[in-house]
């Protein structure tokens, strides 16, 4: 059995004694590698390594450290068939959904490129006669990257690029479910010319997870998961005296007002709902149905979801749709849809029974749309994570807005409509860091922060964008002054 290995100190090793965990083909239900659990003996040992690290690689010029990630990007390019198929067969994404994912993550790559402009300070000539000011951004130390399983690639490069561009050095932990495409990727990193402990990769959960946020050399952590972890992160690394940016979970809320193009709107809405079988942050996971928009909507709608073909993802043909990560997410997401029909919620696309012959073992969920969704169900409050929407029935914008403001979550939301006013009350009142105009899934790129409200998100400093390079640096204002000739000064003769 392919059995993971870990990067520590620039040696890609395997380790035991701590137990494993399975790595699935979620298209197949087939394992196909084992993961190390780490403790805190071998965080131990790539934390250490990564701190040895920091010293040169903080003198490292920044231009020197980004063509590090020049290289990277080409080797990245040169690879991508192999990474996306990695993405796909152990997350189950389509090769489109792989291909545009990580796509994201080079562009991330590209924006740590511009590390040289990026961590320019600032300066003033005479703050006061005869003294200036300039401000300086250095790096903190230490970071560590905690990822989900639902990005297998584009998550972790949302981190370490920004984070060494930077100057820091990073261990990184990603998901126990997905491990494999990370060492593929770190595998490029260190044919770019990655210097020795730079950057460190070890695997786990809670366990390796808690040696990460409470040793000692670690300055920042960096995380991306469901929302109480995400709360537990923040809540334990602030405590043990380090900068955390936690993202988390969400409920996205999509606004269809009455006069929306109902082909544009039915297009994106599956995409929104249905594109990576649902497991992404910015699903577009309820529709808000505003006066006769229901009725405008979803004859077409549930007919564009009977005709997603669910299959498996690593097969020459391509399906619409690939599996959900496990088989106890697929019977979570059936209970919640099965709960909200006991609760008076009606099921008007079924994906429930779907049937896969070519992979009977895989993890399926056929495309779902529940109607007439209330509030206070079960449905209606939490996150599903699967190929399933919810339509609530709204009377007007107000009561749709009202509606999404609920939530506890902020992540992301959306408006469906041809007005440009009831475009603009939307976007000025919604509770949420991400909006979408006429665009269903409204998640950034690399060059704006992910913007995450309420319960999506627990920090101070967003992931990714002008923000991700002020979580990564430090800063510091120096004010000079210069007093009389220096011996031997020769500059006023
Ligand atoms: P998860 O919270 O179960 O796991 C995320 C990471 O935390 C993994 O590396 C895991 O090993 C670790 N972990 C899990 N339980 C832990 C615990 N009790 N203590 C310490 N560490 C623990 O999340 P997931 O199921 O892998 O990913 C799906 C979730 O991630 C969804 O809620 C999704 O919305 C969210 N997500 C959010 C964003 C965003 O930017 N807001 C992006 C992608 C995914």
């Amino acid at each position: 059995m392919n059995q993971c290995p870990v990067l520590v100190g620039g040696e890609w090793r395997a380790v035991g004694g701590n137990g494993t965990s399975p790595v699935f083909n979620p298209s197949r239900g087939e394992v196909i590698a084992e993961v190390p659990l780490c403790g805190a003996e071998v965080v131990n040992e790539a934390v250490e390594a990564a701190a040895a690290a920091f010293p040169s690689w903080r003198e490292t010029p920044a231009i020197e450290r980004a063509r590090l990630f020049f290289r990277y990007r080409q080797l990245v390019e040169e690879n991508f068939d192999r990474i996306c198929q990695s993405v796909s067969r152990e997350h189950g994404k389509t090769l489109a959904e792989a291909r545009g994912s990580v796509y994201r993550g080079i562009e991330n790559i590209e924006f740590a490129c511009g590390a040289p402009t990026l961590l320019m300070g600032d300066t003033l000539e005479n703050l006061a006669r005869g003294v200036d000011c300039e401000t300086m951004h250095q790096p903190l130390g230490v970071c560590v990257g905690i990822t989900p399983f639902n990005f297998p690639a584009m998550v972790p490069m949302w981190m370490f690029p920004l984070a060494l561009a930077c100057g820091n050095t990073f261990v990184l932990k990603p998901s126990e479910k997905v491990p494999l495409t990370v060492v593929m990727l770190i595998e490029l990193l260190v044919k770019a010319g990655l210097p020795k402990g730079v950057l460190n990769v070890v695997h786990g959960g809670r366990e390796c997870v808690d040696a990460l946020l409470t040793h000692p050399k670690v300055k920042a952590i960096s995380f991306v998961g469901s929302s109480p972890v995400a709360k537990y992160i923040f809540q334990t690394g602030t405590h043990h005296g380090k900068r955390v940016q936690a993202n988390g979970g969400a409920k996205n809320y999509i606004v269809v007002m009455p006069d929306a193009d109902v082909a544009k709107t039915v297009e994106a809405l599956s995409t929104a709902a249905f594109g990576c079988a649902g497991e992404r942050c910015m699903a577009g996971s309820t529709a808000l149905t505003v006066g006769k928009a229901a009725d405008r909507l979803l004859p077409s709608l549930v007919e564009a979801a009977r005709a997603i073909r669910v299959g498996p993802t690593d097969s020459a043909v391509q399906p619409d749709m690939g599996p959900v990560i496990t088989a106890q997410h697929r019977d979570r997401v059936l209970d919640l849809v099965a709960s909200g029909e006991k609760e008076g919620a009606k099921v008007i696309a079924d994906g429930r029974g779907v049937r896969v012959s070519d992979a009977p073992n895989g993890f399926y969920v056929g495309a779902t749309i529940v109607d007439q969704v209330q509030d206070q169900m079960t449905l209606a409050r939490e996150e599903v994570f699967g190929p399933v929407l919810n339509v609530m029935r709204m009377e007007d914008l107000d009561q749709a807005i009202g509606a999404a403001n609920k939530s506890s979550y902020g992540n992301g939301a959306a408006i469906f409509t041809n007005s440009g006013k009831a475009a603009r009350e939307f976007k000025n009142r919604v509770k949420a860091g991400m909006v979408g105009i006429n665009v269903g899934v409204p998640a950034t790129m690399a060059m704006f922060p992910f913007t995450g409200w309420g319960e999506s998100f627990y920090g101070d400093l967003h992931i990714q964008g002008k923000e991700g390079v002020q979580f990564y640096t430090q800063q510091k204002v120096v004010t000079a002054r210069w007093f009389g000739d220096g011996v031997g000064d020769v500059w006023q003769r």
